[in-house]
């Protein structure tokens, strides 16, 4: 390396060290242009709008590039084994209801290693919102086909073209009794910071399937064709009803915006219930 551009390096260096310092986190260091930022930028603004105390929000992630998100957000954070940040943010969660709890992860760490944890935190209503950053590959590895890569298309995994078909979230949520479930796109970031809002304000569990596009591997799923093919729900709908919901998202189509949102028990107040009743029993 040239003299000038390691100075240049070990400058740049320093001044990450210095941003750190000053606002206990580091920058991003996504791919300019990647759809995580849009993903980041929602949850300062949640805090921002919800007047969340850093010290009473934990961020959890399980591994791959939107894994690193907990080091950029000045909060208590987890960064947790692949596929694992949702019974870690559960475990959180009900050792002190009082945090703030958020997730974010990508398609291949929530989907397809840790798949088998969604449906869980679905039905058990653990409050606590969950960001599913889509960019339809393994981004971190370079990628590779995961959960939700289109049918056909050509990965380093599968040069042949993709045999399985995606999976969607969002009707995986649904269906397992999530409690407010919604679509939203990097592209549209002031959408995307009012839902995680309303996700994080939601008592339960709260799945945000975001449409993230991985700008430096993905030539398929790109901003181009979210901006082309992406729909907004019906404005009026009612958000209880449920078989609607499994309806749109049934649908061949991007829909953005909130599928459905109900009240619940969560499973915090469930424990509490019989944490009183045995009390009260003895
Ligand atoms: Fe984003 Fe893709 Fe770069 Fe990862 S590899 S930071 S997903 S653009």
């Amino acid at each position: 390396m040239k003299r000038k551009e390691k100075i240049l390096k070990d400058l740049a260096v320093i001044k990450r060290k210095q941003l750190a310092e000053k606002h206990g986190s580091l920058n991003p260091i996504f791919c300019g242009g990647c759809g995580h930022f849009t993903a980041l930028n929602s949850i300062y603004n949640t805090m921002y709008n919800l007047k969340i105390n850093y010290k009473n929000l934990v961020v959890v992630s399980g591994i791959g590039c939107s894994g690193r998100s907990p080091g950029f957000i000045k909060s208590f954070g987890f960064h947790g084994v692949h596929g694992r940040a949702l019974p870690i943010a559960t475990g959180v969660k009900l050792a002190n209801p009082k945090l703030d709890v958020i997730v974010i992860g990508g398609d291949g760490d929530g989907l397809g290693i840790g798949g088998g944890h969604l449906p869980h935190a679905a039905r058990m209503n653990i409050n606590i919102t969950y960001l599913l950053l889509d960019n339809s590959l393994y981004g971190l590895t370079k990628g590779q086909a995961a959960a939700t890569t289109p049918f056909g298309q050509i990965t380093p995994t599968t040069p042949y073209g993709n045999p399985g078909h995606e999976l969607d979230p969002i009707k995986l949520s649904l269906v397992q009794g999530a409690t407010f479930v919604a679509r939203g796109f990097s592209g549209y970031p002031d959408e995307l910071n009012d839902m995680v809002t309303e996700g994080v304000k939601h008592k339960g569990f709260s799945l945000i399937h975001v449409l993230s596009p991985c700008v430096t591997f993905n030539k398929s799923e790109t901003y181009d064709l979210y901006y082309k093919t992406c729909e907004q729900l019906p404005k009026k709908r009612d958000l209880k009803n449920l078989q609607k919901a499994i309806g749109y998202a049934a649908e061949e189509k991007n829909y953005l915006g909130i599928f459905y949102q109900k009240k619940m028990n969560t499973l915090e107040d469930n424990f509490q219930n019989i944490i009183n009743f045995v009390a009260d029993k003895r």
